[in-house]
């Protein structure tokens, strides 16, 4: 479920594949260690076969392929468990990033509120807590 594409090679014709690159940077290198850059954006350790990290066999457009955990996006078991969905979910470091997840969250914001009231009935606990 937590595997993108695979794209490129695999297939040229996915939405990320841009200029025939990834846009989203997949395959992702290999690192023993996760290391948090410069720009706030995390370079997760991703385990080479070698150093102990897993593979799996898909079969994908009729073939069987082995992929590694550089195909592997990060995510949280525990969400992926509950919620059985495909949840991204990426460590915030940098106030350039919280910047970015706050400026996403109110873009896609699609939420109206309304009540129907008496006239002179003000209800200060409910104003606050909608904000
Ligand atoms: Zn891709």
């Amino acid at each position: 479920m937590m595997i993108h594409g695979p794209c490129g090679n695999f297939n040229m014709n996915l939405p990320c594949m841009k200029d025939e690159r990834c846009s989203k940077k997949y395959p992702r290198q290999l690192i023993k260690e996760t290391q948090t850059g410069d720009d706030g954006y995390p370079k997760y350790r991703r385990r080479s076969p070698e150093d102990g990290g897993c593979t799996a066999k898909i079969y994908f457009r009729g073939k069987e392929i082995y992929i590694d955990n550089k195909w592997v996006v990060p995510y949280s078991p525990l969400l992926s468990k509950m919620f059985h969905p495909h949840i991204n979910v990426e460590y915030c470091k940098s106030v350039k990033s919280i910047k970015y997840i706050c400026k996403y969250i109110h873009n896609v914001s699609d939420m109206a509120v309304f009540g129907l009231k008496k006239a002179n009935e003000h209800d200060e606990v409910s104003n606050y807590q909608l904000g």
